[in-house]
């Protein structure tokens, strides 16, 4: 446990900061307290960053306090010196985080879901084209708008390269477009600052369909992204069971991403004559003369840890090869 607060950067605020009354004093310092503070707390428990006060108390002034400015006004901290109730302060912030951090992780238990959501999304950038119809061979790259009101006149642009500026005038034809990059980060231990967190796969891809222009896998990721063989299926994070990994050969996954992918099989693929049926902790496949020449069974049984080996049945495919 790593409990020396970040560097504090400290900023003097005078009588006119807090409108009256107050529980702050006149004259003091403001400095923030990270929404990732403490270090060892997971970082979808973190909160925003706080603004704090620290100040000299009006009842005895060779006491400080201090206090949170856009939260309860509580009292985090007091002490002789300043250094001192802001360190006390960092240290009761921890604790209470801490504690709410064991609270979210037993809830998350109780529920059946991992100790953190399994999916992020980072956006990585964002970037505004001019599309200008009287120069459609010219890549216009937004600066900024200018205008009346929100009424646009003129939108200022630059060429990819950077070098050259110019203006383009906001008349009828001229359209903008963003284009936000993203990268899906599943389970690779990566946390990135703008990120949402989901729980199943499906919420993922619809975001990053309304929300991303682009989304790739992480290169850290540990699982890739399999779909069906000339379908849309999925994606499902998968790892290849086999070194000389082939369509036909099995992929693992996980206990939600097997229930996922029979759900689609039962619904998207229904009356396809195979079927997936779960027995217990086993998922099994059964299939009849509409999906081969003959009817069988095939039963997957969870390996020691927990993860489902499907394949055989149809081709899969990396998603990435996908067209
Ligand atoms: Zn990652």
């Amino acid at each position: 446990m790593n409990d020396n607060p970040p560097d504090v950067h400290l900023a003097i605020y005078g009588p006119d900061r807090f409108p009256k009354p107050s529980p702050f004093a006149e004259h003091g310092y403001l400095f923030t307290v990270p929404g990732s503070w403490p270090e060892d707390t997971p970082a979808h428990t973190n909160v925003t960053d706080w603004e704090m006060a620290v100040y000299r108390t009006t009842d005895d002034g060779d006491e400080w306090q201090v206090r949170d400015v856009n939260g309860n006004r509580r009292v985090w901290g007091t002490g002789d010196s300043r250094r001192e109730a802001i360190g006390l302060a960092f240290l009761e912030i921890a604790r209470k985080r801490r504690i709410q951090a064991a609270d979210v992780a037993d809830k998350r238990k109780a529920a059946g879901l991992e100790p953190a959501p399994p999916y992020q999304v980072e956006a990585t950038s964002s970037t505004t084209l001019v599309l200008d119809p009287a120069r459609p061979d010219r890549i216009a790259i937004l600066d900024h708008i200018e205008g009346v009101g929100i009424t646009p006149t003129v939108y200022r642009v630059h060429s990819t390269d950077g070098v050259t500026e110019w203006d383009i005038p906001a008349r009828p034809g001229v359209t903008l477009r963003t284009t936000q990059l993203g990268v899906l980060h599943i389970r690779c231990g990566c946390t990135p600052e703008d990120t949402a967190r989901f729980e199943e796969m499906g919420q993922v891809m619809y975001y990053a369909a309304n929300a991303m222009t682009m989304c790739w896998p992480c290169p850290k990721n540990p699982e890739e992204l399999f779909t069906v063989d000339g379908s849309d299926y999925g994606p499902y994070p998968a790892l290849p069971a086999t070194d000389s990994w082939g369509p036909y050969e099995p992929i693992s996954v996980t206990r939600a991403t097997a229930e996922h992918i029979a759900h689609d099989l039962n619904t998207l693929n229904a009356g396809c004559g195979l079927t997936a049926q779960w027995n217990g902790a086993d998922l099994v496949f059964a299939w009849d003369q509409r999906y081969r020449d003959d009817n069988g069974t095939q039963t997957v049984t969870p390996d020691g840890d927990d993860r489902y080996q499907i394949g055989g049945l149809w081709p899969w495919m990396r998603w990435t090869d996908r067209h």
